[in-house]
């Protein structure tokens, strides 16, 4: 870290005033780690005083949660940052926050490329934001705070939560595996575990707020608890058996799950607790070997394709996900073609496809062999039309079945229809013949089907808050999310 911009912690005085006239404007990138993390930024600044702000035009203090896992989140904060930048220039009183992995990745070199920005905030450090907007008030300097590792979990922080029956729990922070092109590792230091009973608590507060689903987060919440030296946390198994006792919480989902860290005790877990959903998102990565001992990844194809076949003999109904990524460095035709071949092998629901983004301080971004753009553009076409097809054929193995679906809202498109998930994660829009209210759980008849989602209608009455009937595994016709 550069010592001009060490934040200076004998320095911070009182934000806190009741400044309700003021504004902030918040824009994330990235996962759902971010998304979650900035839940606990507007915690914080509403704590200051602060209203949230619909428009950047609105805000009298800009904040941008940043993600640098690949380099197209960069350009698009560069665009956002110009606009930032022209409202500054009109009102200099107005402050320009970046927070999160790239202000964590950049620090000093960010600050100097980009003058009007007046507080750097890492993802380790969110809980100093108020000492830092103070400080940048009261020195009038650049300001930035990069702890590397946990000192205060930004999952203890006052939160602002996106209303509704969904919520999201951070479990984990961190991560400890160094896959060669990831960088979350240097900009979210080691893996850290939160103790149990935080998170139950959480969970029950959650609850009883009428939160019927939660999804764990982590880097690598199969890792929970794993860490050397920890004290007051269980394995992930035993969260997910104490979290199973929270009354009121039907569902529960988690992600990111490495491959290497799924336990047979996570598998029996899966299988025999009522409440764990049938979704497992288990980023695959590459199905070539050499590609996959390339990027460190501590798994081959023939142990994931075990995996696999163990999860859906324990599971059945499971649903697969997926992250993939196309040309990393060096990879051949035949290095893609097992990519493929995996991918038609394993039948997954869905997939996330990204092309290989170098980024600085990783191995892999030294490795020779760039991929050039034409192949990178074939081949892309070519793993998102087989990720489609196959999801569209999944999918159409429900029609005719009813589900149980957790109502979140109205559908995006048609105020008439409401949209929900399945257990395993698929979007339903549906027509109720009876009144239904986001949180219900209801039994779905699923008529129609796309590559992405579900269509259907819904007869029976909604059962507020409980389980849909007697419903409470997918009632299909055959079986059914990694970096943060
Ligand atoms: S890809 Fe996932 S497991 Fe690998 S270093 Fe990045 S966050 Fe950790």
């Amino acid at each position: 870290m550069h010592p001009a911009f060490r934040h200076d912690s004998s320095r911070v005085m009182h934000f806190h005033t009741s400044r309700t006239d003021r504004t902030y404007y918040l824009r994330t990138f990235g996962c759902q780690m971010n998304e979650h993390d900035s839940e606990r930024i507007s915690g914080l600044m509403q704590g200051l005083g602060y209203a949230q702000a619909d428009t950047p035009d609105e805000g009298d203090v800009l904040l941008y949660n940043t993600c640098s896992i690949r380099e197209k989140a960069d350009t698009r904060l560069i665009g956002h940052l110009g606009h930032a930048r022209r409202l500054k220039a009109d009102d200099p009183q107005r402050l320009v926050v970046v927070a999160g992995c790239l202000a964590q990745s950049r620090q000093a070199e960010f600050f100097q490329e980009h003058p009007y920005v007046d507080v750097l905030v890492g993802p380790q450090s969110l809980h100093l934001l108020p000492a830092l907007l103070e400080e940048r008030a009261v020195t009038g300097r650049q300001v930035g705070a990069f702890e590397e590792s946990t000192s205060t979990w930004s999952a203890e922080l006052p939160r602002v939560r996106r209303s509704g029956p969904l919520a999201w729990i951070q479990i984990m922070t961190g991560c400890s595996n160094f896959c060669s092109y990831c960088i979350v590792p240097y900009v979210r230091g080691p893996e850290a575990s939160r103790p149990l009973g935080h998170i139950v608590d959480e969970a029950t507060e959650l609850a009883t707020q009428g939160v019927r689903e939660v999804t764990l987060l982590g880097q690598n919440v199969n890792a929970y608890g794993l860490e050397l030296g920890v004290r007051g946390v269980s394995t992930f198994p035993g969260l997910l058996e104490a979290l199973s006792e929270v009354s009121g919480l039907e569902r529960i989902r988690f992600m990111t799950s490495h491959p290497k860290d799924v336990s047979p005790a996570l598998i029996d877990a899966m299988a025999g607790l009522p409440s764990v959903c049938e979704h497992l998102h288990l980023p695959v990565q590459s199905g070539s070997d050499r590609v996959l001992r390339l990027m460190e990844r501590r798994y081959d194809r023939a142990g994931y394709l075990d995996l696999v076949d163990r999860l859906r003999a324990a599971a059945p109904g499971l649903a697969l996900t997926t992250d993939l990524i196309i040309g990393f460095p060096s990879e051949t035709e035949h290095d893609f073609d097992e990519t493929v071949g995996l991918v038609e092998a394993v039948r997954f629901d869905g997939a996330f496809t990204f092309q290989y983004s170098p980024r600085s301080r990783t191995a892999a971004a030294e490795l020779p062999g760039r991929v050039d753009p034409v192949t990178l553009e074939a081949r892309m076409r070519r793993l998102v039309e087989t990720t489609q097809r196959l999801g569209a054929e999944r999918n159409a193995q429900l029609v005719g079945s009813c589900v149980e679906v957790l109502v979140e809202g109205c559908s995006r498109r048609d105020a008439d229809t409401m949209m929900g998930r399945t257990r395993t994660h698929k979007v339903v829009n549906f027509r109720a013949a009876h009144p239904v209210e986001p949180g219900d759980l209801v039994e779905v008849t699923i008529q129609s089907s796309s590559s992405t989602s579900l269509t259907g209608v819904s007869e029976s009455p909604a059962v507020p808050g409980s389980r849909a009937g007697t419903t409470t595994r997918p009632t299909t016709r055959s079986p059914s999310p990694e970096a943060l």
